[in-house]
């Protein structure tokens, strides 16, 4: 097989799946109008479907603040936090999350993906194991390939299967980095943190938690999971993004293990890589004290996730176990995926697909996000763009 045909058959399954003229996975945005809408086509869509937990993308705080390191610092570093990148915002962000969570100190990286990358691999080598939940995001696997570590992966959000596996270990669980996610991505569960940090104080290893879609929605000032459970002296290493929460883009790690700071010196996807920008920086600071101080976005987030969730279960639609932001359709096949995801699409609604391998346990998703900028009207209209579209897709 020659090197480039491993691609026409990417295309071929494409093209076998994928309804024709339609870019699912590309769709063309053509102007965003706030937060929760936007333009395909030649029409007006609600956004169902981003990461915008808080709707902080057009806050003014946010705009002002970008708007004035673009003018005063220029649109890039040009340089890795290494070589000449790190400005004094960079330094003021880390400080300012390093508070936020109470802790030692933190770590700035260009996005939430480099940050589990950089975490995981400056954290574990060849020698050691990584054991993952089985439902980790591609940011968590990756990482965990490039570190060299042993690679176990224990079923989704089973204690047990995590207490067996470390049990096995033997002496080894001693340098095992266990990781978790505060809210996961798929199904929009939560981990069983507790547990988990019983099971990891008794065998003597080390957890990350990747708090990616959980900064921002859980805990009374935003921490995420941590704080919600009242466990961040149990937990290690925290990880999370600007991109979701936060309406930005970059990562973060937090710890109390004075080592962290070593990262910055062994983390090759720390160091060969250009720092965010001033304007990324800057706007982050400022969604940061909005997140702090949002619990009215917050109560407003959960009081739509809860309208949504419910509707649908109402429906009779296979759900996420809990209620959550995430709001997660699960179907038996691609085929009714795709069915209800253009059939969203076509009542004006843009929401994610998921596709097998990309969703677990070869189950195709239908995912929507929630956001504290929807209205409780916006709520209603997707809830009966739903129920119209149900007796299409189980027929
Ligand atoms: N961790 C998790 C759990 C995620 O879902 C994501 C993004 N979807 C990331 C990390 C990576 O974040 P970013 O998109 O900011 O690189």
């Amino acid at each position: 097989m020659g090197l480039l045909d491993k691609l026409d058959a990417v295309a071929a399954a494409r093209k076998a799946l994928l309804p024709e003229g339609v870019d699912v996975f590309g769709i063309p945005i053509g102007q965003i109008y706030s937060a929760t809408e936007a333009k395909i086509g030649d029409r007006r869509i609600l956004f169902l479907g981003t990461n915008n937990y808080l709707g902080l993308t057009f806050a003014p705080e946010c705009l002002r603040a970008a708007h004035e390191a673009l003018e005063s610092e220029g649109t890039g570093t040009t340089g890795s936090r290494m070589a000449s990148g790190s400005y004094g915002g960079h330094r003021a962000l880390e400080r300012e999350f390093a508070d936020f969570y109470n802790c030692l100190s933190c770590i700035v990286f260009t996005t939430g993906y480099q940050a589990n990358l950089a975490t995981i691999s400056g954290l574990a080598g060849a020698g050691d194991v990584v054991l993952i939940d089985g439902d980790s995001h591609a940011s968590i696997y990756d990482g965990c390939r490039l570190s060299g570590a042993e690679i176990i992966r224990f079923r989704h959000n089973d204690i047990t299967d995590l207490d067996k596996r470390l049990r096995r270990l033997g002496e080894r669980s001693r340098s095992t980095l266990i990781i978790v996610e505060g809210i996961y991505s798929m199904l929009g569960d939560r981990a069983p943190l507790a547990d988990i940090v019983k099971l990891k104080d008794a065998y003597q290893s080390t957890l990350l938690l990747d708090e990616a879609h959980s900064l921002g929605v859980l805990g009374r000032t935003g921490q995420g999971l941590v704080e919600e459970t009242g466990l961040i002296g149990g937990v290690d290493f925290i990880t999370g993004t600007f991109s979701k929460s936060l309406g930005g883009i970059g990562g973060y790690c937090v710890s109390n293990h004075p080592q962290l700071d070593q990262l910055r010196y062994v983390s090759r996807p720390y160091i060969f890589t250009a720092s965010p920008s001033p304007a990324t920086i800057a706007s982050t600071r400022a969604a940061l004290k909005l997140l702090h101080d949002g619990t009215g976005l917050r109560e407003q987030l959960w009081k739509n996730a809860r309208q949504l969730y419910s509707r649908l279960q109402e429906l009779g639609y296979q759900l996420g176990p809990e209620p959550s932001p995430i709001i997660a359709t699960i179907l038996d096949t691609p085929q009714q995926a795709l069915a209800l995801w253009n059939g969203l699409l076509e009542h004006g609604i843009y929401v994610n697909l998921m596709l097998p391998p990309a969703a677990p346990d070869g189950k195709s998703l239908v995912r929507c996000s929630v956001s504290a900028a929807h209205t409780s009207d916006q709520m209603d209209y997707a809830g009966q763009a739903f129920a119209e579209l149900r007796g299409t897709i189980f027929q």
